[in-house]
């Protein structure tokens, strides 16, 4: 019965694959990736994803700036037409 229990082995997940391998492993036995450089440091997949993410996240933004500026003009020319109408209004 004890002997059960010991026989489980603690598993994690490759960073790589995404396989489930022991945990004793230094390298996946699947596709070979290490988990002492995984865990040292972000993988360039990774990285490239962060940025790809935060370009993204800039680029909606933008639009919403673009958004809100437009939506300011508009303002403005509505007000500008509000003004020219009272103005032909009170000249005629
Ligand atoms: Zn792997």
């Amino acid at each position: 019965m004890e002997g059960m229990v010991s026989e489980i082995t603690p598993m994690c997940i490759c960073g790589g694959c995404g396989r489930a391998i022991e945990k004793k492993f230094v390298f996946c036995p699947w596709c070979g990736q290490s988990k002492l450089a995984k865990n040292s440091s972000v993988s360039e997949e990774e990285r490239m994803e962060q940025i790809f993410n935060r370009l993204e996240e800039m680029q909606i933004n933008n639009r919403f700036e673009r958004l809100e500026k437009m939506e300011n003009q508009l303002d403005q020319l509505e007000k500008e037409l509000d003004a020219l109408v009272l103005c032909s209004e009170m000249h005629k």
